[in-house]
């Protein structure tokens, strides 16, 4: 995961700080020489580092942290501020044309990124009601072209290509004319990247701007090249005036350096971040959530929002009902499953989830999302009876449900075991809320 590295020493900094009931001055400047060498190794840039520590001592002094009954508090909330400040503040909307289509230029070094973040970003605006068009400009890489028509063709998002011998910059001018046509409201150029900035390319991308005179310029950037990232930010914003950055690989175990200075090195705010090679794995950048994130507090809006997009409301109440009145069968819950799937790996879904990360840390704990296949074997090679009513399965059943999921006959019985019991306790649940609320409250 990425930034793991710097939430644990950043937890370990403020554990150290909240167990203490009085701060002393000393305290706090060892606690923030430690916060400034975490940053440092987490790759963030030196100067943007020395500027943070210098706010948050700033501020730490202003509030009177040493007199506050809870300074550790005081001090973590201080820092998550300034950290939300540093990536920007608040989350960077995608600008729109007053008459479309708004045009994206999608900008990056080769490899970073950039191809399948355009097909991505295309996938995002698909969802909002929007009718993309994606455009392959990049004749140079092989098999750019054809990677942009796949992702296309997989996400039902028409791509514009005039083959790998057209110029791009009429490829890029022809596009805005069929985009036009076609009354598609955003154009997505994904232009070339090299493997280093060079003048060949600046120029070409000039060239482009200069035709389509883009509403967005996007630079996709690895966040896994840590300041590499940031100074190839630098460079391309010099010469093209960037509106944003895109920083892919967030999955990786990156140390959070890209994501931490950009901003502030830059002035480019990062409008959106890949999570993963899925097509779906991409997320507008919220500063105040990630901040909460590197500090290991969880992201719970963000899982929240995943859930609202990808889960069915007359479904949930409908599947709340069941469970209130201990209706709950094996079928709804091989739904349950099928839900929590949908959010993301297991993973990343239990690092959003304040404190999880940390537990899933202590406790060595792997998620295993093979262990949730086996259960959905398990419960798929059940006959539809006995899914409504686990009660028949009896011995020899369980036997032919172990053979045919491919599993052992123990993996059977415990699951069944943790399914009567899940139902027992919402039975006493429901028993106990009543249909008045909890009888508890009650004389
Ligand atoms: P381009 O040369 O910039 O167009 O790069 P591509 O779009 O071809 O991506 C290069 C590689 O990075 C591909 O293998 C992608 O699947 C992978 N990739 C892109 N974004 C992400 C991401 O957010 N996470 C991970 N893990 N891989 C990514």
């Amino acid at each position: 995961m990425a930034f793991e590295g710097l939430t644990n020493r950043l937890q370990s900094v403020f554990s150290k700080l909240k167990g203490k009931g009085k701060v002393t001055e000393d305290d706090v400047n060892e606690a923030m020489r430690e916060v400034r060498l975490a940053l440092l190794e987490a790759d963030v840039n030196f100067k943007v580092v020395k500027e943070f520590i210098a706010k948050v001592k700033e501020k730490a002094i202003g509030q009177d942290v040493m007199k506050s009954f809870t300074p550790g508090m005081v001090i973590i909330d201080i820092v998550n501020k300034e950290l939300t400040d540093l990536m920007g503040g608040s989350a960077a909307k995608l600008a729109k044309a007053n008459k479309p289509p708004t045009v994206i230029m999608m900008a990056g070094l080769q490899g970073a990124g950039k191809t399948t973040t355009s097909a991505k970003l295309a996938k995002l605006l698909q969802k909002q009601n929007h009718k993309p068009l994606l455009v392959a400009a990049d004749i140079y890489r092989p098999a750019a072209i054809k990677q942009l028509q796949v992702l296309g063709e997989q996400i039902k998002v028409p791509v514009f290509t005039l083959g790998d011998q057209a110029n791009p910059v009429d490829i890029a001018r022809q596009a805005m004319d069929h985009a036009r046509e076609q009354h598609l409201d955003y154009v997505i150029i994904d232009t070339a990247g090299r493997l280093h900035i060079d003048e060949a390319l600046m120029d070409e991308l000039k060239q482009i701007h200069e035709t389509v005179k883009p509403d967005e310029v996007l630079l996709v950037v690895d966040a896994m090249t840590g300041q590499d990232a940031v100074n190839v930010a630098e460079s391309f914003n010099q010469q093209l005036t960037l509106t944003g950055v895109v920083l892919t690989k967030l999955d990786g175990d990156t140390r959070g350096g890209a994501a931490l200075s950009v901003k502030a090195v830059t002035g480019c705010p990062i409008k959106f971040a890949a999570l993963g090679e899925k097509i779906d794995a991409l997320e507008s950048f919220h500063p105040e959530r990630m901040a909460s994130r590197i500090l290991g507090m969880g992201d719970m809006l963000s899982l929240i929002e995943k859930a609202q997009a990808n889960i069915d409301a007359d479904q949930a109440k409908e599947m709340e009902r069941k469970m209130r009145n201990a209706e709950f069968t094996f079928d709804d819950f091989l739904e349950q499953m099928q839900q929590v799937k949908k959010l993301g790996p297991l993973d990343q879904i239990l690092d959003m989830i304040p404190g999880m990360g940390k537990m899933k840390q202590q406790a060595n704990m792997q998620v295993d999302e093979r262990q949730m296949d086996r259960i959905e074997a398990i419960v798929r090679s059940m006959t539809s009876k006995e899914r409504q009513d686990p009660d028949l399965i009896n011995h020899s059943r369980r036997k032919r449900i172990a053979t045919g999921s491919g599993t052992q006959l123990a993996d059977v019985n415990r699951l069944i075991k943790q399914f009567d019991e899940m139902r027992r306790v919402m039975k006493q649940f429901s028993d106990m809320m009543g249909p008045k609320g909890p009888k508890m409250m009650k004389n």
